[in-house]
């Protein structure tokens, strides 16, 4: 009896001991370990592969033994990517990248509301990521919209809720003549710098967390991705 009580605190003290040593080793080993500089140079690395028509992102970067291995030991995206829906411009693709690597948020329009951005905190403070690119891409549907809106063309409330967060970005091309290109370059920009002031968290990541915000786009014709300044 005696030797069968030892033998059970036994396990329980090496069962919480185990317990308490993968929660420290799990906090000191968050996320990828990749600076935003590393991350955005992986990126446009990745990029130049795909224009070059070098890409191997959905073969051994998402091999059977990856994907195994990323369902067991987790996820540690280094970059979080804001992209449009648009069939065209699909991430993993454009910057040849496999499964783990990048974690996407897309919406039509590339554009933030509350579930976007508490997606983004979510990949700032529990997978670790440190990049966060807003991707804008050309010939847009979704600003294209916005640019040629009138008062009354659009009836569904859900697909107004798009227009209404790109307007700005139209707004302000069309206020110094620009086209609708210019607006999808202006409309990047503009969800770039509302991320820090629509979320403690982020602004809290990027101010003092090493993290970075870039605004980006893709031509869809060239597949060459630029950082927009
Ligand atoms: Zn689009």
């Amino acid at each position: 009896m005696k030797m069968k009580a030892l033998k059970r605190v036994f396990i329980h003290v090496t069962v919480v001991a185990c317990l308490a040593w993968s929660a420290v080793a799990g906090a000191s080993e968050a996320g990828s370990g990749v600076s935003a500089d590393e991350a955005l140079a992986k990126l446009m690395a990745g990029n130049k592969e795909f224009i070059a028509g070098n890409t191997d992102g959905l073969d051994h970067k998402s091999s059977p033994s990856v994907r195994k291995d990323l369902a067991v030991n987790g996820q540690k995206p280094y970059a979080i990517i804001v992209d449009c829906s648009d069939s065209r411009a699909v991430p993993e693709i454009i910057f040849d990248k496999g499964l783990g690597e990048v974690f996407v948020i897309r919406v039509a329009g590339n554009v933030v509301a509350p579930h976007e951005l508490g997606s983004i905190e979510y990949a700032l403070e529990h997978l670790g990521a440190k990049l966060v690119m807003v991707l804008g891409h050309s010939k847009c549907g979704a600003v294209t919209a916005t640019y040629n809106y009138t008062e009354g063309s659009i009836e569904s409330p859900n697909l107004m809720s798009l227009v209404d967060s790109i307007m700005p970005a139209v707004t302000a091309a069309k206020a110094h003549g620009g086209d609708l290109e210019e607006a999808i370059t202006e409309n990047a920009k503009l969800v770039a710098e509302e991320l820090e002031k629509k979320s403690a968290i982020i602004k809290e990541f990027v101010e003092s967390k090493g993290a970075k915000i870039v605004p980006a786009k893709y031509d869809l014709y060239t597949g060459a991705v630029s950082i927009l300044h």
